[in-house]
């Protein structure tokens, strides 16, 4: 592909963003009408949200078809169907996918009577999952729609994922069934939002991993006023009871020692000095009712903590339940009733080289929008993204993956999400040029 070439391919492809922008926009406006809360959303009624990914797949399906795009399905959760669309390329080149989450968070109360009615005011679409993350699948199809209309055709195949499940990390059923199923592609982004304003598309290659887990102590029940002849000398001490809270302090401190720890032994190159974290989130404990009359007989703390790429979630467990035990022989009664573990979710680390073929091509992509667009700042390299995303998957397939989308994160999963409707053009400009340059351009195309 010459120089000349592409340029030729990006000023008309960004002449027919700009004349379908106002389509995406209405897109995004039915996808956003789509109630396709995440079902199995904690403190969500599944049941009145049933069918929603789909009807938002089926509705995007339909969006791709007449720009040539052959649709399957991958359906593992039944009723939750993931989009595979793909836009076969002329030969001889690399595939590009394009990842996004059809499912959204439980809608909050805000300004609007009722988020999945559009509102547009003063260039923003407020709605539920505007921006986290219906308007990526808006840049998706907008980059698509302005590469037929310019009359690009790529060499390598264009992949669009859509997919189920992502914000309850439920990727065996998404992301991770879409590769199960065969859907191999030699590239991927992932456009969830990483356009905080001034710091338009920023380009991510690296996220924590990160792993939900509780830890349980047992105690052992009694009459509150036998706390004296539990904890003091003269007493039969744990013979009577043991107060299960005093225990989980313990193992919260030991906790609190290894994060501290981490700050020094958990490092890597994209992210700051202490950037992972051990973090307490729920802590229970009683005797099965709520009553202070009592020793509490069990105590829980449920915690999520992130890691750095370079382990896996079943390194970091061991460490964590190492370390608890080493600390619990300091104690007799944890020594004989040890700490019990759940580990519950997890979700792995990911980091894509940045000198590595594919962020070099997504980069000189976004400095070619940038050197035309002042909207968007110069950056130098990816950065660590704020959130988790689908791309740990893609990677954990050994697909290079880089997050780079139109919304905020900072509003995502917030009363009055909203996305930037300028953002959604930039973002397709960028895509569309990440797509030419990374599957090249096929072979209609040179014949222009
Ligand atoms: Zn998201």
């Amino acid at each position: 592909m010459t120089e000349q070439a592409a340029a030729e391919a990006y000023a008309a492809v960004d002449a027919a963003v700009d004349e379908f922008a106002d389509e995406a926009t209405e897109l995004l406006t039915r996808l956003v009408a789509v109630r396709s809360v995440n079902p199995l959303q904690p403190g969500v009624d599944g049941s009145l949200y049933a069918g929603g990914e789909k009807r938002a797949n089926e509705l995007l399906a339909e969006a791709l078809r007449p720009l040539g795009f052959g649709i399957e399905w991958v359906e593992i959760a039944e009723g939750r169907p993931n989009l595979v669309a793909v836009l076969t390329g002329s030969g001889g080149g690399r595939s590009l996918g394009l990842n996004g989450h059809i499912d959204t968070v439980a809608p909050q109360a805000g300004r609007f009577d009722d988020p999945w009615t559009a509102v547009i005011e003063d260039g923003w679409l407020y709605g539920l999952g505007a921006t986290d993350m219906k308007a990526g699948h808006a840049a998706m199809w907008l980059a698509a729609k302005a590469l037929q209309r310019a009359g690009v055709t790529l060499a390598g195949d264009l992949h669009i994922h859509s997919v189920v499940g992502e914000e309850t990390m439920s990727h065996e059923i998404g992301t991770t069934a879409i590769l199960e199923a065969g859907h191999i592609v030699d590239g991927v982004i992932v456009p969830e939002p990483t356009s905080t304003a001034p710091d338009l598309l920023r380009v991510a290659n690296a996220a924590a991993g990160n792993h939900l887990f509780s830890v349980t102590v047992r105690g052992k029940s009694t009459h509150w006023a036998s706390r004296n002849l539990a904890i003091r000398a003269g007493g039969p001490g744990d013979e009577i009871g043991v107060n299960a809270i005093d225990k989980v302090v313990y193992v919260y401190s030991a906790m609190r020692q290894l994060e501290e720890q981490w700050a020094f032994t958990k490092t890597h190159p994209s992210f700051p000095a202490g950037a992972f974290i051990i973090h307490p989130g729920v802590l229970r404990a009683d005797i099965g009712v709520e009553a202070a009359p009592y020793f509490p007989d069990r105590a829980r703390i449920d915690y999520l903590l992130s890691f750095p790429p370079g382990y896996t979630s079943d390194e970091i467990a061991a460490e964590v339940e190492e370390h608890i035990d080493l600390a619990s022989r300091l104690d007799p009664w944890l020594r004989d009733h040890p700490v019990e573990f759940t580990w519950i979710d997890s979700w792995p680390p990911a980091f894509t080289d940045p000198e590595g073929d594919f962020a070099r091509s997504v980069m000189a992509s976004r400095a070619d929008l940038a050197s035309v667009d002042a909207a968007v700042p110069p950056l130098g390299a990816p950065v660590t993204a704020a959130a988790q995303s689908d791309a740990n998957f893609y990677e954990a397939f050994g697909i290079p993956a880089l997050v780079c989308g139109p919304g905020d994160v900072r509003v995502a999963h917030a009363a009055d999400e909203r996305v930037a409707l300028g953002n959604i053009a930039l973002a397709a400009r960028m895509i569309a040029r990440a797509a030419v340059d990374w599957c090249g351009l096929g072979e209609t195309a040179d014949k222009r």
